[in-house]
């Protein structure tokens, strides 16, 4: 009996790559890698919490959107930071936005 139903691999980057919708870079910070998207201001379609300096990223604030390359997590560990704030991220520190 042929199985119907295929179970979908979401967290494979390729995927991720397709939900995001834009062109992802990998960076580095805090010795990981990271698949980093840069998001237009029309994209920016609720407020976000940067962890690199613990203030709302306003809406329609083009900003960055980075996630773990690697390891645990994926798409569900993503965070918002703010363009020059992501840029400085090696002299911040989260404020416990991470594990
Ligand atoms: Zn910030």
């Amino acid at each position: 009996m042929p199985r119907a139903n295929r179970r979908r691999r979401d967290d494979a980057p390729l995927n991720v790559d397709r939900a995001l919708g834009g062109a992802v870079r990998r960076e580095t910070y805090a010795g990981l890698e990271w698949f980093v998207r840069h998001v237009t201001g029309a994209g920016a379609s609720r407020e976000y919490l940067c962890p690199g300096c613990q203030q709302a990223i306003a809406m329609g604030t083009p900003h960055v959107v980075a996630w773990p390359a690697e390891g645990v997590g994926g798409l569900g560990d993503r965070r918002h930071w703010h363009s020059p704030c992501w840029s400085a991220r090696e002299r911040r520190h989260p404020g416990g936005a991470y594990r």
